[in-house]
């Protein structure tokens, strides 16, 4: 139905990913924002900003404030996604243009998939009820089978 799965939002190589020269985030992150991009991208959960400043402390970023400012900026960027229902944030790919983005996120372990729906799906998905919504969070919880997973459904 041209929903794209990603394997886990954080997706593997994306720190090599900003760094190359055609990716448009290439130049365009400042340090602190980096430092936390690069923090989101290798943790396999959603991490709280305060488990950012705990990561990061020792990259000299001490102040709640600073790790929110760039959170900030990124969400900004487009490049990080918070998930509002556990006050955490994800490293999200930024090169792919998307109208919606759903998160599932896994009971048992905690980590986050994202999938993303273009224009035509988000108005499919309301139209029903004759809305247009122009600001979509989908945030899903359940298991994430291939994981943790006890081969029941989905399991592939
Ligand atoms: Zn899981």
């Amino acid at each position: 139905m041209g929903i794209q799965l990603d394997a886990p939002a954080k997706a593997e190589g994306c720190v090599e990913r900003i760094t190359s020269h055609d990716e448009p985030l290439a130049g365009r992150l400042k340090r602190n924002e980096q430092l936390v991009y690069d923090a989101l991208c290798q943790s396999p959960t959603p991490l709280k900003a305060y488990d950012l400043l705990e990561t990061l402390q020792d990259h000299g970023l001490r102040a709640p404030m600073t790790i929110y400012r760039a959170l900030e900026a990124l969400i900004a960027k487009d490049c990080v996604k918070k998930i509002e229902s556990l006050n955490a944030f994800v490293a999200v790919r930024p090169s792919r243009p998307a109208q919606a983005r759903a998160f599932l996120i896994c009971k048992e372990c905690m980590q986050a998939r994202e999938i993303t729906l273009d224009a035509r799906q988000v108005a499919d998905l309301f139209s029903p009820i004759r809305v247009s919504a122009d600001e979509v969070r989908i945030e899903a919880f359940g298991d994430c089978h291939d994981v943790c997973g006890n081969g029941v459904v989905g399991s592939r």
